[in-house]
């Protein structure tokens, strides 16, 4: 048995299910379920619900999950756990997203309908590009890094390790030598259109974007 799982089973692990499902269809030897930690159900949308543990004590050939949680920094400390278990990453692109030229892709991408990476992009590990998103051509986008549904970010623009962009957000478009930079762990809101460079951690929103005030 070929196992592979998708790792929450929440909202976004039950849009990503049948991309997996898809993608695995040519498999006679393959079993698609979900893992959760939270152990809440047993099945979800007719697929059985393993927690990790159950995942890994499973007989199988081979085991691979796809990290289906839109924050980063979960992402991350799953990709590690999986590491350690030996677990390995299956890589999910919807049959219509697009993916351009020279563009260089790390493992555990998760690439939804209709959405876009033109050419000559760089993208880091346990990238989420959620529906309708791209990434324009020559962008270089960090390690757990999570697009949500709709983001425009055009060309030359670096978006660091562990960014969130909102639904909808647009980046602005930088220059070659002089990219738009998002910063590492920095929050784009919903709706947002980023002009300039936004400094790590920081939340912005807006437009034209501004860090976030919090009374
Ligand atoms: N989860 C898990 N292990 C963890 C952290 C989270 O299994 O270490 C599961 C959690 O139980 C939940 C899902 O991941 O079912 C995350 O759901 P959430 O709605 O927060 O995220 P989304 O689906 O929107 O990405």
């Amino acid at each position: 048995m070929n196992l592979y799982g998708v790792y929450g089973a929440s909202g976004f692990g039950r849009e990503v299910m049948p991309l997996l499902r898809a993608q695995v269809a040519n498999d006679p030897e393959a079993l698609c379920v979900f893992v959760d930690d939270s152990g809440a159900e047993d099945t979800v949308n007719g697929h059985r619900c393993l927690t990790f543990d159950q995942f890994v004590g499973l007989p199988a050939e081979n085991r691979a999950v796809t990290l289906a949680i839109a924050d980063g920094c979960i992402r991350e400390k799953l990709a590690d756990k999986c590491e350690a278990a030996g677990v390995r990453f299956i890589e999910l692109r919807a049959r219509n997203c697009m993916v351009l030229d020279e563009t260089h892709v790390a493992e555990g991408l998760i690439l939804c309908g209709f959405a876009t990476i033109t050419a000559n992009a760089s993208i880091g590990r346990h990238f989420h590009g959620n529906i309708y998103s791209y990434v324009a051509h020559d962008c270089v986008i960090g390690d757990f890094v999570t697009f949500a549904p709709g983001v425009k970010c055009n060309g030359n623009v670096h978006v660091e390790d562990h960014a969130y962009i909102g639904t909808g957000a647009i980046l602005r478009q930088g220059k070659p030598g002089k990219p738009l930079i998002i910063g590492a762990g920095a929050i784009v809101g919903m709706g947002a259109v980023v002009t300039k460079d936004v400094p790590p951690g920081v939340t912005v929103v807006g437009n034209p974007a501004r860090p976030l005030v919090r009374d």
